[in-house]
């Protein structure tokens, strides 16, 4: 068990699941002596109303839990939200609710072409200049590892995932990638998180240019296993890049409620293992990868530092009244059967 503070930035429930949601990262936090976590919706088995709603609940009923909240695209493409629905109410709506921060999932290939392939898109950007000037944090997942764009090299389960982009019909990785440094030209101290590396481990010098335009660019260090093996592969390299960019890296794994216990205990050993000491653990390539053996004061940037400079030391409290009145407006986005689980929450806690 870990004895540094440390923050998991980065965990999603995604479905209801079978046991009791609220209680579903207890023993995670417990196995590994988190000081705290932060939740973000993705919609990807249901609706970002529908997974702010669980989030919403779940830090009710745990007030030390971050949560960073999704926009529903009520339009797609996203032409003619309602100007009562539209990104900025959306988000000033979260923020009256009391979530920390924004996730979108929109640069993701498959959702980048359900939102009509544009990262920029003028509704979107409404939504930037207000995060921009707040200095909300937000955090994105931008693209995917470029070999799922290539059928020859795409793993098998990214295959098996729907994930793969060789079609013709998803926007290439070059392009997705040149729409989110976009997002940084027109919004330049926007404090904006990109999760997985930004998948920029075989290009880091684009990291680099990046960091040096942007004072509040951070990416995340969630797997993608294939950034590890570049971790590995260039060592040296990324020994002297962790050093000098420790203030815009991010500690985070990526777990979602109901993922196997076993995988989740393993790749948190191998991350914190290779950020927090100089011991080696075997990686995601079955070889050896030898920690970084970095000094404390860069170990606690990652593990915690850098996401309380952006989110802030301690979570928001929840304004139940601002829920309730969320829960009431979106319900026609939720399904029957999200209804039937929402509807006695509503009545037990608000
Ligand atoms: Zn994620």
């Amino acid at each position: 068990m870990s004895t540094r503070k440390i923050i998991d930035s980065h965990l999603h429930i995604s479905k209801w699941g079978e046991k009791d949601f609220i209680s579903c990262f207890d023993e995670y936090c417990q196995r590994h002596n988190l000081h705290a976590i932060n939740i973000c919706a993705i919609p990807l088995n249901q609706t970002n109303v529908c997974n702010n709603i669980i989030l919403g609940f779940y830090k009710l009923l745990r007030p030390d839990t971050y949560i960073h909240g999704g926009i529903e695209l009520i339009k797609i493409p996203i032409d003619n939200m309602p100007s009562n629905m539209d990104a900025p109410t959306q988000y000033k709506e979260l923020m009256e609710i009391g979530f920390d921060g924004i996730k979108m999932l929109e640069g993701k290939p498959t959702e980048h072409k359900r939102i009509g392939k544009n990262l920029n898109h003028p509704s979107l950007n409404k939504l930037y200049i207000e995060i921009e000037r707040d200095g909300t944090h937000l955090l994105m997942h931008v693209n995917d590892p470029d070999e799922f764009w290539d059928v020859e090299r795409a793993p098998d389960w990214a295959v098996k995932a729907g994930w793969t982009y060789t079609d013709g019909t998803y926007a290439p990785y070059e392009e997705i990638q040149r729409q989110t440094i976009k997002i940084m030209e027109d919004h330049p101290n926007i404090s904006l998180t990109l999760a997985h590396f930004f998948f920029c481990s075989k290009e880091p010098k684009l990291l680099e240019d990046l960091f040096e335009k942007y004072p509040n660019f951070c990416v995340d260090l969630t797997a993608g296993g294939e950034m590890y093996v570049e971790f590995e592969r260039n060592y040296d390299f990324y020994k002297d890049f962790f050093n000098k960019y420790s203030n815009r890296l991010i500690f985070g794994t990526d777990h979602s409620y109901m993922c196997d216990e076993k995988y989740s205990d393993w790749l948190f050993n191998v991350v914190t293992t290779f950020i927090g000491t100089d011991k080696t653990v075997k990686s995601f390539d079955d070889k050896m990868l030898k920690g970084l053996g970095l000094p404390k004061e860069k170990v606690d940037n990652i593990f915690f530092k850098n996401f309380e400079n952006r989110v802030g030391k301690e979570p928001k409290p929840i304004n139940k009244k601002k829920f309730k009145e969320y829960i009431e407006k979106y319900s026609f986005a939720l399904s029957k059967d999200d209804l039937g689980k929402i509807t006695p929450l509503v009545e037990k806690y608000l």
